[in-house]
């Protein structure tokens, strides 16, 4: 077989015959465009390469988990060296504990910590904390927010029954109203609200949260004694080196965390203040692997970074690169692009674009010029990612974005461009960042 991506493609037909689907979740290309590779063989600092050995400025730090560079080299020496030693045991290495102590001196709201997998074991322990709390039943999520897979917040797919989600009551993130109706709704049988530090789902703007919106749901919380839960799986780290609520002066009761605080490792953490302490200690968790000790030695070593290095200030200053350079391209080209969120974490998306013609066309054509962005999920930077590589990449964009207006002709350009008037479209006002 011969072509571009060859060995992609030949994987791919060797993984339908024995992966469901040929791929699954969150790493499945299927909703992607055509040219979205599917397999990647290696990783290192701000780049991927795909099997077929193509180079890449990468834009999506998988899903998040790289934080300070791909197979960063302090992270790695620290989990090799644990590796020399010992990983998965019949208990858990000494550094368990020095971790735990690391995480509780770092996030303000956090007296202890557990640790396990992934996101959704953090989130799932969470929930039933929540309940075990004052034992009752009732979890308050924002419609639509991204918890993980367990049946309660799984977003779509088979294999749920109602029942699952029958104690499980929805709101509308930002609108108090509509929080403190499905408190009302829950009535006494209150155990918990879960937010996470902005709303960040997929496919839309990202939206900061609103001050008042966090401090209501602190006060409800506090009035039926109900557990707030802060679900920093996504945001961990990346927009500050403790709690990201921490500036708005709200302390969650629980935070649940995992992607980066390993850069990459697998290990996530479900942190919590004293009035969750017996209510977690009566629920049981565990799990084959969540002791295991080499992520715990790369868990400490981010921290040391994180703690000790400028590396969030350079994410946001390469961020502010990005995003000033893209919305000049954007103009120049007449495309209304919208660019929210964190500048750390952007989500881009073009206006008046509801099938994601364009974002797919724009996304692919840079993606064939070696940048690897997201057409409708938030991106991530890392801390590798250097002015170079920003500059690099926005010279790509800008061919890609030249591409884009080649294959959509001027009509289409005329269009973003009424978009952007006809509107009242504002881009200053989107370009937010919490
Ligand atoms: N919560 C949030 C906010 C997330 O973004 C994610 C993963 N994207 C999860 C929970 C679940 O994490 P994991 O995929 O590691 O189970």
């Amino acid at each position: 077989m011969t072509g571009r991506n060859s060995r992609d493609q030949a994987l791919r037909e060797r993984a339908h015959r024995v992966i469901p689907g040929g791929m699954y979740g969150h790493m499945s290309t299927a909703r992607l465009p055509a040219e979205y590779l599917q397999f990647f063989s290696a990783a290192h600092g701000s780049r991927i390469w795909d099997a077929d050995g193509h180079e890449y400025i990468d834009y999506m730090c998988a899903f998040g988990p790289n934080l300070l560079g791909y197979r960063d080299a302090g992270v790695d020496a620290a989990a090799r060296s644990q590796m020399s030693r010992g990983d998965t045991m019949n208990g858990p290495a000494p550094l368990m504990v020095d971790l735990a102590e690391r995480l509780v001196g770092m996030v303000d709201h956090a007296e202890w910590a557990m640790f396990c997998k992934n996101g959704t074991d953090a989130t799932a322990m969470a929930m039933a904390t929540a309940r075990s709390h004052r034992r009752r039943r009732k979890i308050l999520v924002a419609e639509g927010a991204y918890h993980g897979v367990a049946q309660w917040c799984v977003l779509r797919g088979d294999g749920v029954l109602p029942e699952d989600k029958a104690h499980v009551l929805t709101y509308r993130y930002n609108d108090i109203d509509s929080l403190a109706a499905a408190a009302r709704a829950a009535d006494n049988d209150l155990a918990g609200i879960f937010a996470t530090p902005y709303r960040h789902d997929t496919f839309r703007d990202q939206e900061p949260v609103l001050p008042e919106f966090a401090a209501a749901a602190r006060r409800i919380c506090d009035e039926h004694d109900a557990l707030l839960i802060l679900d920093e799986v996504r945001t961990g780290f990346r927009l500050a080196r403790g709690g990201s609520w921490e500036s708005l002066g709200i302390a969650p009761d629980l935070s649940c965390w995992g992607k980066v605080i390993a850069n990459g490792h697998p290990i996530s953490a479900l942190l919590g203040s004293d009035t969750a302490r017996d209510a977690v200690t009566r629920i049981f968790v565990t799990g084959s692997f969540w002791f295991s000790a080499v992520p715990m030695a790369a868990a400490l070593a981010t921290l040391d970074v994180i703690e000790a290095s400028d590396y969030l200030e350079r994410i946001e200053e390469r961020g502010h690169q990005l995003r000033d350079g893209l919305r000049q391209q954007a103009r120049h080209h007449g495309f209304a692009l919208r660019q929210t969120g964190p500048v750390q974490m952007p989500q881009m998306l073009f206006e008046d674009d509801p099938d994601l013609v364009l974002g797919h066309a724009w996304t692919g054509e840079a993606l064939a010029r070696g940048v690897y962005l997201h057409p409708y999920h938030n991106m991530f930077l890392c801390a590798a990612l250097t002015e170079q590589d920003v500059r690099t990449t926005l010279e790509r964009t800008d061919d890609a974005f030249r591409a884009l207006r080649r294959r959509s002709g001027d009509t289409r350009a005329g269009k973003q461009q009424h978009a952007n008037r006809g509107l009242g479209y504002d881009e200053e006002q989107v370009d937010h960042a919490t």
